[in-house]
């Protein structure tokens, strides 16, 4: 008869290869003495729980451990990284037969072997399963967003037709007024004083050109293709030029510009002067368009740590809370095609709804930005709104070639550089 060899209690068993097993498998898996140790005290409660599952026959005692390690990777990690638990498991095998070889007898490493592969086994199948299923969720929910993406690219491009279309329907009509008349004035031959004929077109060709160049610049802005160009300049030379641009329009509608001399708008500062003028612009003629007659618009600012703060506010209509989160998004005004192209300096003269989307994108792309407040919106109190334009004051132009060739124009750059930018009118 055989010699019956004595069965260690699986007790026993796991108790001899859990120190062995534990340094194995989390000198592998871990990387870094900190998560080293955290993890060993995660292996250590798998042993305990991998126990009570031999003991009890029940595998299912494994669940909250394996949910808990499969949650602890988060979907992008299921996407990029090799190591997520599904792995961990699997090399948690050839590594338990290692461990087994080292301390136990070759009948014990049996036994042990006989009694985990079943639980890793079945702790592969949970933790699969769930890794898929977070799998298929991260990748339904990324597909999500891109249709909303493509819906709202969608939305935005037949915004752009329908606002385009009906934006350059007014002037196209302007010009072809003119042009007839003038034919039928030629056809009579009348032909000798065209000049008030001739200012209405150039009036409708205007307007048409600055929709136009606002829809190219939206255009670059939402594809980042908006090319700086930063040259030293002082905010109060851009306000003054802007103010002396406005002084007709606010002679004919009544309005008085407040301008006062602040904190920091002396100071040389870095940014393409073109282009934040178009951003004061567009907000200052805003607050020309929305205040009646009579009002009064203040500009104002103050010196914050890296930046110039220019406030421009108005006694105008003010805005309502809701319009308050739209009116930067590309056509906030769509659906008020009641307002549409009435003028560009007319009380409540409306547009494509482009001034402030453009204007934030400028700021956006100086690494600035722009934000209003009004207490809402009330045509017959005129609340007003205040827009808070912050503009980066960088001491040298972010391309240092660029800041090196204006170091160089030396001490006398308050007058040369910004004669070079003769689109401003700048007179210093
Ligand atoms: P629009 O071409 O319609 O003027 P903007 O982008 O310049 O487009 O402005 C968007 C909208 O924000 C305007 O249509 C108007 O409703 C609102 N708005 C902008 N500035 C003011 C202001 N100063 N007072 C009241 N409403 C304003």
């Amino acid at each position: 008869m055989p010699k019956k060899t004595a069965t260690t209690p699986i007790q026993t068993v796991l108790a001899k290869v859990r120190p062995v097993w534990i340094a194995r498998v989390s000198q592998e898996m871990a990387r870094g003495m900190e998560v080293r140790a955290d993890f060993e005290g995660q292996l250590s409660r798998f042993c305990d729980i991998l126990e009570q599952s031999i003991t009890t026959g029940d595998p299912a005692w494994m669940d909250p451990i394996l949910l808990d390690w499969a949650k602890s990777s988060t979907e992008t990690e299921l996407e990029d990284e090799p190591y997520h638990v599904s792995y961990l498991i699997n090399r948690m095998i050839p590594l338990t037969i290692q461990a087994s070889r080292e301390t136990l007898t070759k009948v014990q490493a049996l036994d042990l072997l006989a009694a985990v592969i079943p639980i890793y086994t079945y702790g592969l199948e949970v933790v699969a399963r769930y890794e898929m299923e977070t799998r298929v969720a991260h990748i339904s929910s990324e597909m999500e967003k891109v249709q909303k993406r493509m819906e709202r690219v969608d939305k935005s491009k037949s915004a752009f037709i329908s606002v385009a279309a009906h934006e350059l329907k007014t002037p196209i009509t302007l010009i072809e007024g003119y042009a007839s008349m003038m034919d039928d004035l030629m056809q009579q031959g009348k032909g000798t004083n065209l000049d008030s004929l001739l200012a209405g077109m150039n009036t409708g060709i205007g307007r048409l050109r600055s929709i136009v160049d606002d829809m190219i610049d939206v255009s670059m802005i939402d594809n980042d293709l908006l090319q700086l160009n930063f040259q030293p300049i002082q905010v109060s030379q851009m306000l003054s030029a802007l103010s002396l641009e406005m002084e007709p329009v606010l002679r004919t509608r009544k309005l008085t510009i407040n301008m006062q001399d602040f904190d920091g708008n002396k100071e040389w500062i870095y940014i393409d002067a073109t282009r934040i003028t178009q951003a004061l612009r567009n907000v200052i003629n805003n607050a020309i368009k929305y205040t009646p007659d009579g009002g009064t618009i203040t500009i104002d600012g103050r010196k914050l740590a890296g930046f110039v703060e220019v406030t421009v506010a108005d006694t105008g209509i003010g805005i309502s809370a809701e319009d308050q989160a739209v009116i930067f998004e590309k056509f906030g005004q769509l659906g008020r095609v009641d307002l549409h192209s009435s003028g560009k300096t007319k009380f409540k003269g409306g547009g494509p709804g482009l001034g402030l989307p453009i204007a934030r994108g400028i700021l956006e792309a100086h690494g600035g930005s722009i934000w209003v407040q009004s207490p809402g919106h009330d045509e017959i109190q005129n609340p007003g709104s205040t827009f808070h334009i912050l503009i980066p004051a960088r001491a040298e132009a972010p391309d240092p070639s660029m800041s090196k060739l204006f170091d160089t124009l030396g001490k006398n750059k308050d007058k040369k550089v910004i004669e070079q930018d003769d689109t401003l009118g700048i007179d210093g």
